[in-house]
């Protein structure tokens, strides 16, 4: 199997960072600790980032937004903002989850770990695909989408939301609906970051009509003529 689970931790105050890149170590985690926004973006890759927002040389939801850009590396933003604005513009930033400060270090290791188990796993190659491999294939159990062969990268939340939506193509699923299942029932207010998710989602599949809106409904998965929408792995 894989060795520990690899965070880094950015965070500037020093009387957090350290201590709890310790701690995270104890809990078995190998975890490194930088203090800054640019060797935050500097350092290697890991399985997850636990990113302090309010960071001395950058902004951290720029930070959040490079760190995105760059990998599908599941992110948790720890943040002292709890106001809602500020939760959406997270979320739009690409974050994968938020923890408030001051935080308790068990939930802290319980969204690390809830987090990385929905992650998308680093995929080398995938299976063999053919050539008349039309079409969406979601792996429920791998978590991993295929497009005509190709593999997707997706957030965590992107393909919670794309695998919902594929589970019934051509049915309308509502806004709340959607919310519910795919974040969850505790969800805070505006809606908009689903929104955000079915932009991104279009994106990646390279045909906007793949998802339809529905004006004050929700959304519908179309695939477009010739393209068939698999579900394997089980849910
Ligand atoms: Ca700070």
């Amino acid at each position: 199997m894989a060795g520990p689970l690899a965070l880094l931790v950015v965070e500037d105050d020093p009387t957090i960072g350290e201590p709890l890149a310790e701690a995270l170590g104890r809990e078995g985690f190998a975890a490194t600790w930088v203090a800054t926004g640019a060797d935050a973006l500097a350092a290697d890759p890991v399985d997850l980032v636990l990113l302090d927002l309010g960071l001395p040389d950058l902004d951290g939801r720029e930070v959040c937004r490079q760190l995105r850009a760059a990998s599908p590396t599941p992110i948790i933003v720890l943040t002292a903002r709890d106001d809602e604005i500020e939760r959406v513009l997270l979320l739009e930033t690409g974050a994968d989850d938020y923890v408030l400060k001051p935080f308790s270090f068990r939930e802290l290791v319980a969204r690390i770990r809830a987090v990385h188990r929905r992650a998308v796993p680093p995929a080398p190659t995938g299976p063999a695909t053919t050539e008349d491999d039309h079409g969406l294939v979601v792996d429920r159990r791998a978590r991993r989408i295929r497009l005509d062969g190709e593999e997707l990268e997706l957030t965590p939340k992107e393909f919670d939301l794309l695998t919902l939506l594929a589970s019934e193509p051509g049915r309308a699923l509502e806004r709340e609906a959607i919310i519910a299942a795919v974040w969850d029932e505790h969800w805070w207010g505006p809606t908009k970051t689903l929104d955000v998710h079915i932009a991104a989602l279009r994106r990646k599949l390279g045909d906007p009509t793949w998802i339809t809106t529905l004006r004050g409904v929700g959304y519908r998965l179309d695939p477009p003529e010739g393209s068939a929408v698999v579900l394997v792995g089980g849910p």
